[in-house]
């Protein structure tokens, strides 16, 4: 019998899990509301349970800030987010008990870079970024073929950008920093500097060029540090398409032509994308997760 995983895309909003081997071959996938841990991760376990082909392991994609060090007491707990109701919880316990099976966890950005690296935009780099702008911001990737991890794991969606005071009075959404980027730029902070969800913003709304000198600040502050061969961009606002677009320009403007490399100079277009796994980046990475790690 063929090996099939289990994988979980662990959002702040919504849940995606699925079983298969790959992009071709997902043999169920199911989608929920985040609300409880108790309800959600109930959820998907017994999504688990209903299938008829044994799965070999799990993979976590998962929102965070996650314990990702196994030599600690922790590992595998959601730690201190200030989603309501989820500091402190045991997700790679809960699944493991109830299921029986190996159970691997990473932030959900890094398990998006791991399903891209696989079969999406990122194949055959070794060094590269995934960025989500959504409800928040978050930020993973590869470093010389390994996934970024560190002292905890890059929590890239916190760095701190110059506030453009002057056109932009609004003062930031984020509990911890106020006008960090994610506090300045997420799906979050749009819809409160604005008074409404970004996808009902139209195309011509100032919100879109103040929204982009934003992300690409915190984007030339990335390519300067990690020197990324690619950088990806997913999540909800991403799918205004003109913003891609946006980026890449500002980025350039900003780094000013100081980094003399032709993916930038002459084809930003390949060097800022979208995930070509669309939605299924992060789902399909925890899947290719567990296949790495059960090897
Ligand atoms: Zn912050």
């Amino acid at each position: 019998m063929s090996s099939v995983y289990g994988g979980i895309d662990a959002g702040g909003t919504k849940f995606t899990c699925a079983v298969g081997t790959s992009p071709s071959d997902l043999r169920a996938e199911a989608q929920f509301a985040t609300t409880t841990p108790t309800e959600t991760i109930g959820r998907s376990i017994a999504f688990f349970k209903e299938q008829q082909v044994p799965l070999i392991s799990i993979g976590i994609g998962s929102f965070g800030p996650v314990d990702l060090d196994p030599a600690s007491p922790s590992f595998g707990h959601i730690t201190t987010t200030p989603k309501s109701g989820w500091a402190h919880t045991d997700f790679v316990g809960m699944v493991q008990d109830a299921l029986g099976i190996p159970v691997f966890i990473d932030t959900d950005v890094n398990a998006a870079a791991l399903g891209e690296h696989q079969w999406g935009a990122a194949q055959s780099l070794d060094t590269f970024v995934y960025i989500t702008v959504g409800t928040g911001i978050g930020g993973g990737g590869m470093v010389n073929g390994k996934l970024l991890h560190g002292l905890i794991h890059p929590e890239m969606g916190h760095m701190r950008i110059p506030h453009h005071w002057d056109d932009d009075p609004y003062s930031g959404c984020c509990p911890y920093h106020g006008d960090c980027l994610e506090g300045l730029a997420s799906g979050r902070a749009m819809e409160l500097r604005w008074g409404q969800q970004p996808d009902t913003l139209p195309t011509n709304h100032p919100a879109w060029e103040l929204e982009a000198r934003y992300l690409a600040m915190g984007l030339v502050n990335i390519i300067c540090t990690l020197s990324p061969q690619r950088v990806i961009f997913g999540g909800g606002v991403m799918k205004q398409h003109k913003l891609l677009r946006l980026v890449q320009r500002y980025v350039q403007k900003l780094l000013n032509g100081y980094i003399q490399a032709h993916d930038i100079l002459e084809e930003v277009d390949q060097y800022i994308v979208h995930p070509l796994l669309g939605k299924k980046s992060g789902v399909l990475g925890a899947i290719a997760m567990a296949a790495q790690f059960s090897r």
